[in-house]
Formats: C-alpha cells, sequence, structure tokens
C-alpha cells in the first residue's frame, strides 16, 4: 500500500491555506508566540488600536480622491512607518474591492481586531525568533520567541531550503497571540522516472540505491553510522556518571545537546540524498513507512517494565525511531521542493528477502552482509533499499 505522509499531515492541520498562483504555491503558517509578558501584551494592543486609526484614516482620504498615499500623511499615527506603509496597500487593496461590491454602506468599516501586518522586508525569522517593529514611544525592534511544532519545523524547512517569505501579520485569538506567515513554494513536478529507494539503521544511517524504470542500479549513496554510534556513547557514558551524582538538569542539557546534534546530522545526510537523487533524474524516492515501528516502540514503553537494565534498551529504542522518523521528514521536505515525489511502502521483508531472486530467507542476512544461493552477496543495507526501489516499481507497473 502506498501513501504520501504529507496527504495525511495536512488535513490533520486546520490553518493551513494553500494559493495556487501558476508554479508557484503559497502557504500561509499560523504560528502561536509563546506567552508575551503582559507589557509587551500592551504595547501590542497599543499598536492594534493605532492600526485601526491608520486604516480608517486611509480609507477616508481613498474615499476622498486622495490616492497618493504615504506614511508621512499619518504623521498623528503612532506606528512605525513600516506598518504605516502595509496598511495603506492592505486598505487599496479593500477599498478596491469595497468599490466593486454593492456594499450600501458608506465606506470600509474596520473592527477593533486587527492584525498588525508587515512586508518581508520588515521581519525577521532567525531560528525560533520572530522579530518585528513596534512603537511604544519611537520605533523598537522587538523579539518574540514561537512555540516549536511540527508546522514551525516545516516552515524552517522551507526556509532553509530557500523558499522565500511573503506577508506576515501579528494578531490575537482568544488570548493567545499568533503570527501568520506566508511562504512562496514551488510546486512544480518533475516527470523524471527514475526511483531511488532509501534504506535506513543504524549500522548504515541511510543507504539509498538508484534505479532506472527498467531495474537498473545507476548510482547508490550510503552514511554510516559510525560518527552517530561514537557520538551516542559518548554521551551515554557522559550521562552514567551525571545519574550516578544524581545531577539531573546536566543530564538534560546532554540530552539537548545530543539532539541538536542529531538533527543537524539529519540535515546534512538528507540534503546530500536529495541533491543525489536530482542529479540522477529522480522522479520517484521510496521510503519505508517506519510509523508501525513507531508505534510498537511507543507501546512497549508504555506496558513495559521499570527495571533499569530495559530502561536503556528502551530509551535508545524510542531515540532511533524519532530520529529515523526526522530523517525521512527531512528527505521529504526537500525532496517535494525538488519536485520529486516521495512514497512510503509496507517494511515487510525487505531487509530478508533477496534484491535478486526475491527469495525470503532470513538466515541470509547476517550483520552487514546479504548471501543468497543465488550468487547475490552484498552489503545488506544495499541489498534493502534495492528492495524498497524494486517494491515500489511493482506495486506501479
Ligand atoms: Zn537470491
Amino acid at each position: 500500500m502506498l501513501k504520501t505522509r504529507r496527504g495525511n499531515v495536512s488535513s490533520e492541520t486546520i490553518q493551513h491555506y494553500i494559493e495556487t498562483k501558476g508554479d508557484n504555491m503559497q502557504l500561509t503558517y499560523v504560528l502561536e508566540l509563546l506567552k508575551p509578558t503582559k507589557r509587551k501584551q500592551n504595547i501590542f494592543l497599543n499598536n492594534i488600536a493605532e492600526v485601526v486609526k491608520n486604516r480608517q484614516f486611509v480609507a477616508d482620504k481613498l474615499k476622498a480622491g486622495e490616492t497618493k498615499l504615504s506614511s508621512a500623511d499619518f504623521k498623528e499615527i503612532n506606528l512605525p512607518s513600516a506598518v504605516k506603509n502595509q496598511n495603506i496597500r492592505e486598505v487599496k487593496a479593500l477599498y478596491k474591492l469595497f468599490l466593486k461590491s454593492d456594499s450600501n454602506k458608506d465606506n470600509l468599516e474596520f473592527k477593533d481586531n486587527q492584525p498588525i501586518c508587515y512586508n518581508n522586508q520588515n521581519y525577521k525569522i532567525d531560528g525560533s525568533i520572530i522579530s518585528i517593529p513596534l512603537y511604544t514611544t519611537k520605533c523598537q525592534r522587538f523579539a518574540f520567541p514561537i512555540k516549536q511544532t511540527k508546522r514551525f519545523e516545516e516552515l524552517q524547512q522551507y526556509i532553509e531550503s530557500g523558499c522565500k517569505l511573503g506577508k506576515a501579520s501579528l494578531f490575537y485569538k482568544r488570548g493567545k497571540w499568533y503570527f501568520a506567515v506566508t511562504i512562496k513554494i514551488s510546486d512544480k513536478e518533475t516527470t523524471n522516472s527514475n526511483v531511488m529507494g532509501i534504506d535506513i539503521g543504524l549500522r548504515q544511517l541511510a543507504v539509498a540505491s538508484i534505479k532506472t524504470p527498467k531495474g537498473k542500479e545507476i548510482n547508490r549513496q550510503f552514511h554510516n553510522g559510525k560518527q552517530a554510534g561514537f557520538i551516542r556513547k559518548k554521551y551515554r557514558s557522559l550521562r552514567r556518571k551525571l545519574a550516578q551524582s544524581k545531577k539531573v538538569k546536566a543530564i538534560k542539557t546532554i540530552d539537548d545537546k545530543e539532539q541538536r546534534w542529531m538533527v543537524d546530522l539529519n540535515h546534512k545526510i538528507s540534503r546530500q540524498l536529495v541533491n543525489l537523487a536530482v542529479q540522477e533524474q529522480v522522479g520517484t524516492i521510496i521510503m519505508e513507512n517506519l510509523e508501525n515501528i513507531r508505534n510498537t516502540a511507543k507501546s512497549l514503553n508504555r506496558a513495559g517494565s521499570t527495571t533499569k537494565s530495559s530502561y536503556r534498551t528502551r530509551r535508545d529504542r524510542n531515540l532511533h525511531s524519532w530520529t529515523f522518523y526526522q530523517l525521512q521528514q527531512f528527505i521529504e521536505y526537500k525532496a517535494e521542493l525538488a519536485g520529486i515525489k516521495v512514497e512510503y511502502i509496507n517494511p515487510k521483508y525487505t531487509s530478508q528477502s533477496c534484491s535478486k531472486c526475491a527469495k525470503v530467507k532470513k538466515s541470509n542476512r547476517k550483520a552487514n552482509l546479504y548471501s543468497c544461493e543465488c550468487g547475490n552477496h552484498i552489503h545488506s543495507d544495499l541489498n534493502a533499499s534495492r528492495n524498497i526501489a524494486n517494491k515500489y516499481s511493482a506495486s506501479v507497473s
């Protein structure tokens, strides 16, 4: 069974608007700010009150026939000039619509809860911090941390891949503060027909095999897990020492460090895999659907005993499934931006069957080597990645 994971993700998310223009798709990401201090919330509210005034003034001037407007025309309004200019643009667009409509109102009217809008020159996203100009007693830049969510991670992926940011707006709803960002994404899809199968694991973090539609392997790529294993061991022994001296906070710091290191590695590996896919004219990347594995790890965690010896293996298993899943996601985002489709197949038997003669025999796999009676003797993870590519080809032909 084939399915794209992205399809599932977007149906789960409610505030997700898509606009298509030619080959470009514009997405809006609504990000929640971590709760700002009372002082900062008051600054927001004061600015919003000024935006309401500003917009009404712009509409009034437009109605009076004044169309050449700039921020200098609104000196009495306490807002950064970037926000005033954006207000002029927004209201001009709204006014055009108003004239076309058959409204019996005299002019545009603005409700109290107007968003503060910025164009892409006037806000910045740096890591998980956004910075925007606001008015206090003068124009000032403020920085706000954004709540880390899956959606935000997705946006960061797009930014990292060089997508252009568009307009943004700050607003509140039911006591929470949000920053909505639009981003332009290329919506092209390649017509290439080569297929890349990727096997993800521990000894080899990723092994890719690229095949033509006729099944001939034209290239491969290995990312071995030696360095990751070494780092894991280093942190594990550090953790053990800290646990003996009951330094809980220090353990948390170590965990975060290890996690950041893995995220960084996943970025590098996914980048190299997708670059190779582009180079070799791959149209579809195939990976295993590891969701079942993740669920198993979770349920083991819940039902499992709490003895010390099992803690480590469970902790490791969760860590692995988390980082495997993340690597797949990074590959998926980067591939989609290159116009490459991503499909998932059922992982059953991919490591046990022979990629040459299709025979399933568990004992043929011994650690790094897959050895079959038909004469196929290859690296076991390469064997798996070939099977992944084969399985997909079989399901579409
Ligand atoms: Zn065989």
